[in-house]
């Protein structure tokens, strides 16, 4: 859709810049193409919407599902069957059953039980189920208590004390074959040790394996490379190459082993922005608010995370939409939303262009774990989201 149309939209909306996401697929693909058994797995959970998703199908990623409803969503969008692979801690009957007939690439199996239940399934269906068993590395993450996930002892993923068993276990069993280890540690990451440390405990599990006679046909990663949400427009894309080096350069694979990534954010959050208009501008006792006409059900992030999102002025020029630059900012609001929650705010004491009522704000980098998450919290309509060729091209 022609950026000349956005204003006639009602807000807020999100558009999405295909460009940008474009040179970020490129960027992976950059620094992924010398080694052909590197396998980047898209996390479905961060943006699942439908053009986004054929884009990156297109590209030659593969899928990362944490639901069936994100299989379907990724078959949909032309991600082949062998191109998915299927986590979350609770994976409903029907959901297992809806991967098994696709013939999905792997489960990721994050306890005893569920290998079990996905065995009987699949030998009642008389399919072979091939299942890779999440290990929880015990690694610290440098991110959000909320968003990290690989420390001892959470619902995420097999204890290592238990790993060989469960190992041993899954080879025993007729209807599953064994593919080898996941892991997941958190989210936001920007401090490559976090990845570096990932790798080498890794390291460590598979000379334990080695010892035990036990190999490996692959060793995914998981995602949780983080953006620049403090400044989207100098660091549009995300530092692919000192990522895929952390491991690269850390992690000892063994001859044929598969290496698998499953990038979500760093994919498409700053190809995003939340356009909503300003209402009413208050003026307190003490301070300026800008009350706007998005909330947490369109953005929950800044309410469940603490999560600071720039905003800033947003206009038209031709089929662009032109962002606001830092240097115009020249007085504080607290941008609010129209959400009976007092968490329900995108910024405080925030420094921005002077703002008026009926004016677009662009709330940006909002490109992942944003309209996924919307809600339709007192009675708000879900937001639409539309795709435009650039929209960063232009700064006024
Ligand atoms: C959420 C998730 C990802 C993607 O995380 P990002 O931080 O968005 O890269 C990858 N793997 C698993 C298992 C996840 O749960």
């Amino acid at each position: 859709m022609y950026a000349d149309l956005l204003e006639q939209q009602p807000t807020p909306y999100y558009v999405y810049d295909t460009a940008l996401l474009a040179q970020t697929l490129q960027a992976i693909d950059a620094e992924t193409r010398q080694h052909d058994n590197y396998h980047v797995h898209y996390a479905i959970k961060a943006n699942a919407d439908h053009v986004v998703l054929q884009q990156i199908a297109q590209a030659g990623l593969g899928a990362d599902c944490v639901s069936g409803g994100e299989i379907r969503a990724a078959l949909d969008a032309g991600f082949p069957a062998s191109k998915i692979v299927f986590a979350g801690v609770a994976k409903a009957d029907w959901e297992i059953r809806l991967a098994l007939e696709a013939g999905i690439a792997a489960f990721n199996v994050e306890s005893r039980e569920e290998l079990d239940i996905i065995a009987q399934m699949a030998r009642e269906l008389g399919i072979q189920a091939r299942i890779s068993l999440r290990i929880n590395p015990d690694v610290g993450a440098h991110t959000h208590a909320h968003i990290t996930t690989g420390l001892a002892e959470n619902k995420f993923g097999i204890d290592r004390s238990q790993m060989v068993e469960v190992i041993r276990h899954a080879m025993s069993l007729p209807a599953t074959e064994f593919m080898g280890l996941h892991f997941h540690i958190g989210s936001q990451l920007l401090v490559m040790d976090d990845f570096v440390a990932l790798a080498q405990r890794i390291n460590e599990l598979q000379d334990q394996l080695d010892a035990e006679g036990i190999t490996l046909k692959h060793i995914n990663v998981g995602g949780g490379l983080g953006v620049d949400y403090d400044q989207p427009d100098t660091h549009p894309i995300p530092d692919f190459r000192a990522y895929f080096a952390a491991y690269t350069d850390n992690l000892r694979l063994r001859p044929g082993q598969q290496l698998h990534f499953e990038l979500g954010r760093a994919v498409v959050a700053q190809m995003g922005s939340l356009i909503t208009r300003v209402l009413f501008v208050k003026h307190g006792l003490h301070k300026r608010f800008a009350i706007v006409d998005a909330g947490m059900t369109e953005l929950i992030r800044p309410a469940l995370y603490g999560a600071l999102h720039q905003i800033m002025p947003v206009h038209l020029e031709g089929h662009n939409l032109c962002f606001g630059t830092p240097a115009a900012a020249t007085e504080t609001y607290d941008v609010v939303g129209p959400i009976c929650e007092s968490s329900d705010v995108f910024a405080k004491d925030y420094r921005m262009a002077p703002v008026r009522r009926g004016q677009l704000l662009a709330i940006r980098s909002a490109g992942a774990y944003g309209q996924v998450m919307a809600s339709c919290y007192n009675c708000r309509p879900l937001p639409k989201a539309f795709t435009v060729a650039s929209l960063a091209a232009c700064h006024s």
